[in-house]
């Protein structure tokens, strides 16, 4: 293998190129991607664990049984298998997103000096991870972060603002989503913890006006319903250094692109972030509405939706079918083959 090589790496060197060379991965072939997708959705699809997120009453009523896979890479090519027509609502995959655009507006050091990038150690919409450093060394995946930065997006008005935020969305997803008005009015008529949590990051001097509105405005970008191929598109597009492959459209900054991973990778999965990581090596996002996305940088971005949690809040299927689709597919950024 390294003799077949060396020439080529001769020509990289000769052309000052060769760091480059050496790490860029072979790209995914068409056959390897479709058998990954579909030896994992076989496996998994009679698995009977885990039970629909059932805080927001609208949730429980989803039907258990959507399964759809999506992964797209970043030459613009997606494949996909089950169902990929049901919708979810995107919950807490939203705050990536919304992250994201904060970091647009204000720089990446407005997330990281308001709220922090760490790992909290406490369940996602936990107050007392409030309390033990009055709102800072957190991170924005959990709720008083995203709830915090959905209040740090700019307008002058409520509107203004949502409009910007589902534009946002829509421009990594390559088409307009819409909202789940039942899920929208679940949420809003049981999310007084949420609500809670932001008046206390208001006291704390982490939102500066109006927690009231930042909540409704959550709640609202949580009930942005998608299918596995829209989850799969923005985790390309991340995975694409900010640019939508399927529209060419620059979405979101060249360099804002591996602060926005990190976080994930840090607080992704809320409590299991770090035994995904270790399993996976891959930035990713989880939402109680049963997605998950993934990102493997330059590579792929993937996406499963089924609703069935574990005891987490993370899905059951989801996280076995990416994991499985990321190592038959060498999906881990931390994995490298010795040089020499
Ligand atoms: N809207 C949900 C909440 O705030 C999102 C939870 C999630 O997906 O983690 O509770």
């Amino acid at each position: 293998m390294v003799f077949l090589n060396l020439p080529k790496i001769a020509m990289a060197v000769a052309a000052g190129i060769f760091a480059v060379a050496l790490q860029a991965a072979e790209p995914l072939g068409k056959a390897e991607v479709e058998s990954a997708l579909n030896a994992a959705y076989a496996k998994y699809k009679t698995l009977q664990e885990g039970a629909n997120a059932d805080y927001i009453p609208a949730l429980a009523k989803v039907d258990p049984d959507i399964y759809g896979i999506a992964l797209v890479t970043p030459d613009g090519k997606i494949y996909t298998t089950g169902d990929v027509k049901s919708e979810v609502s995107i919950q807490s995959i939203s705050k990536v997103f919304t992250m994201a655009l904060v970091m647009e507006e204000s720089g990446p050091g407005s997330i990281y000096d308001n709220m922090g990038v760490d790992a909290t150690g406490q369940v996602f919409n936990s107050i007392v991870a409030v309390e033990q450093y009055k709102g800072a060394e957190m991170n924005p995946l959990v709720n008083a972060g995203a709830i915090t930065a959905t209040s740090m997006v700019k307008g002058s008005s409520r509107e203004e603002i949502w409009e910007k935020i589902l534009q946002y969305y829509n421009d990594f997803a390559g088409r307009e989503l819409s909202v789940n008005k039942e899920v929208f009015d679940s949420e809003a008529a049981t999310n007084q913890r949420n609500q809670a949590i932001a008046q206390l990051m208001y006291a704390y001097g982490h939102i500066k006006d109006n927690p009231a509105r930042a909540t409704d405005i959550y709640t609202e970008q949580c009930s942005v319903n998608v299918n596995a191929k829209d989850l799969a598109v923005m985790a390309v597009t991340l995975a694409n250094g900010g640019r939508n492959p399927l529209t060419g459209k620059q979405v979101m900054k060249n360099e804002n692109v591996a602060e926005v991973l990190a976080v994930m990778a840090t607080a992704g999965l809320y409590d299991d972030s770090g035994k995904w990581l270790y399993h996976t090596g891959l930035p990713a996002k989880s939402g109680v509405g049963g997605g998950i996305i993934a990102v493997s940088p330059g590579r792929f971005g993937i996406a499963v939706i089924s609703p069935p949690l574990d005891p987490a809040g993370n899905s059951v299927r989801a996280q076995k079918a990416i994991a499985d689709i990321s190592n038959a597919l060498g999906g881990n950024p931390y994995e490298v083959t010795p040089a020499r």
